[in-house]
């Protein structure tokens, strides 16, 4: 379902952030996953909230719910059971508030999404992926969102093993870095080698880069995909810098970040939502910018 008049499509904004925001315990190790033990009511009001903001898609909470994440809460054995919930959740918030929106799975790096360096061995991301991937589709997903990848062989297993389980059913998006050309990963390969691995997806995107560094990244991406592979763009409203630190940008407004989202699909970018710090707000500031452009032309 596209914005109305657009070929856009809105994905939500951030989960884990906007969890924090509205009072929620995010700590680690668990992070965003707690809140399916302590706040469902508070993540169902989110996906609401974004399906009300103009979001055609929706994400689950699952981006720290493998077993990897929730071993080190002592929680490794409920991942099925919590993949399960997070989607139950984003589901029935689908079918209560936007019947016709898609409900994704998050499948997040296994460690720290700014550290390939601790990303595991790749027979080791291939066997976890699979496995966070098996929960996703028992639990009724409609599409694989395979995010923040920072490294080649891990965002590879990750791929793969979707391909495997559901062709063309996935969208692999990657963390870019600022300070390099467009298209380096965060270990600093080039996302060039992964092409070919990307053909059959969904969509191929850029997320939890720093909003006013993600046009080029697009630009790079469609440039280097076929033209039947959708570009998707969801930014940060800040970065973290060398030390760890989080600068907020002008992208915290939601006005300034819709402006730099109109910049994404003129650089050819047809799937369009937020990530770290960005709101409902966010959203409906993007899908009324993307109607009045409909409109105007
Ligand atoms: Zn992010």
């Amino acid at each position: 379902m596209t914005v109305d008049g657009s070929k856009i499509l809105l994905l939500d904004g951030a989960t884990g952030t906007e969890l924090e925001r509205r009072g929620v315990d995010i700590s680690l190790p668990l992070w965003s996953a707690r809140a399916l033990l302590d706040a469902p009511q508070v993540l169902h009001d989110i996906h609401r909230d974004y399906l009300a903001a103009g979001a055609g898609m929706i994400t689950a909470n699952t981006f720290r719910t493998h077993r990897r994440s929730l071993a080190k809460a002592g929680l490794g054995d409920q991942a099925g059971a919590l993949t399960r919930q997070a989607v139950q959740i984003a589901r029935a918030a689908r079918d209560e508030h936007k019947p016709d929106a898609l409900v994704l799975g998050s499948v997040a790096p296994l460690e720290d999404c700014y550290r390939p360096d601790l990303s595991p061995d790749e027979p080791t991301c291939r066997r976890e992926h699979a496995e966070m991937i098996d929960h996703l589709l028992e639990a009724g997903v409609d599409l694989l969102l395979i995010e923040t990848m920072n490294n080649v062989a891990e965002a590879r297993a990750a791929v793969n093993e979707a391909q495997g389980r559901a062709p063309g059913k996935w969208i692999a998006s990657f963390c870019l870095r600022s300070d390099a050309e467009p298209g380096i990963l965060l270990s600093g390969e080039s996302i060039r080698v992964l092409v070919d691995s990307l053909i059959d997806a969904y969509a191929v995107g850029v997320n939890c880069t720093a909003a006013h560094a993600t046009e080029a990244h697009v630009a790079a991406l469609r440039a280097l995909l076929p033209d039947h592979v959708r570009i998707a763009a969801y930014a940060n409203i800040g970065y973290a810098d060398e030390t760890g630190n989080w600068i907020s940008t002008d992208a915290i407004n939601p006005q300034r970040y819709a402006e730099y989202a109109m910049q994404w699909i003129d650089a050819g970018a047809t799937l369009i939502g937020g990530c770290c710090g960005t709101t409902p707000g966010t959203i409906s500031a993007i899908s009324a910018k993307i109607r009045r452009a409909a409109a105007d032309t």
